[in-house]
């Protein structure tokens, strides 16, 4: 059960939207005022959409060492391989906390389905192995002959989505395919009806993956910001636990504790903890580790 939504939470989920905003116009087509900067600088005769600053295409290429090229001409491609991974290291996957619009648009929808219509998979699965699992395949589908890479992409139906909501529909053609499936586990099966409407996210989201890849690392060498439990202000209540969106925070034996793996540093967990246990802040400062704090 979602703990309940007090005004701090409202309007920190209000700045998050603005946020969300942001992403939308910086990324997403008919504005993608990022894309149109680069472009304008790099004088690259390209179409100013989502899929010039694609986040996945570049990971998968990483086992491809003859794309290399590519992401060197074209230096957008490095954003998802270099820039977010290195924000990641030292301020958490705020990207996809506080900006990205595939994952944030399933997870607020997901808030106005009823709990006991969603999938809880809180404290059922371990993210890290299957993000994880599914990165390296993703990565690997290039040797068996295949490319997971557009049809399981979640940008692209959230460009569509944008597109045909400013008069071009030519994009939702693109769904009489194979990404039917993927946008129906994306926005329905693993968005509205999954508790916190983060399952893409979690689970099969391979830049995801990559930031928490490297948050964890920035977590564990202590050099990064991460969300970290103060153990002497916590009254094990549980509503951290409630209200994350990542199924990033656990309690077992007692212990409350944050999974940097999962943790896309949202900070929801921040304003609902009633004891004020719960903050974003340096991991050196704290001398803990996201992990073991409890
Ligand atoms: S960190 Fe805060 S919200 Fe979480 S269990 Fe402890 S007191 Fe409750
Ligand atoms: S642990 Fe807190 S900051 Fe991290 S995803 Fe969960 S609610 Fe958001």
């Amino acid at each position: 059960m979602y703990p309940k939504i007090s005004g701090a939470l409202l309007r920190h989920w209000l700045t998050r939207s603005v946020f969300l905003l942001l992403g939308i116009v910086l990324l997403y087509a008919p504005f993608a005022l990022l894309t149109r900067f680069i472009l304008f600088l790099t004088g690259a005769p390209y179409t100013a959409d989502v899929h010039r600053i694609c986040l996945r295409m570049p990971i998968q290429w990483l086992a491809q060492p003859w794309m290399y090229g590519t992401m060197v001409e074209q230096p957008m491609y490095l954003v998802a391989i270099l820039v977010l991974p290195l924000l990641a290291l030292f301020v958490g996957p705020l990207f996809c906390g506080w900006m990205c619009p595939a994952g944030q648009i399933p997870e607020i929808l997901s808030r106005f389905v009823p709990c006991r219509f969603q999938i809880d998979l809180a404290g059922k699965v371990n993210v890290a192995p299957v993000r994880y699992g599914f990165l390296v395949g993703l990565m690997a589908t290039t040797f068996v002959g295949g490319n997971a890479c557009c049809s399981l992409c979640n940008f692209t139906h959230t460009q569509n989505i944008i597109s045909a909501g400013f008069g071009d529909f030519q994009g939702l053609s693109y769904w009489a395919s194979f990404s039917i499936v993927s946008f129906g586990l994306w926005f329905v099966v693993l968005g509205l009806f999954t508790r916190g409407g983060r399952g893409w996210c979690n689970l099969l989201c391979p830049a995801g993956a990559l930031m928490g890849l490297t948050h964890t690392i920035g977590s564990r060498l202590k050099i990064g910001r991460s969300i970290v439990v103060d153990p002497s202000r916590c009254r094990n209540c549980k509503t951290c636990v409630a209200s994350c969106p990542a199924w990033a925070i656990s309690d077992r034996a007692g212990d409350v504790a944050v999974n940097a793996h999962a943790c896309n540093v949202c900070m929801d967990c921040v304003r609902t903890c009633p004891n004020k246990a719960i903050t974003y802040s340096s991991t050196r400062s704290h001398g803990i580790s996201p992990e073991r704090a409890s």
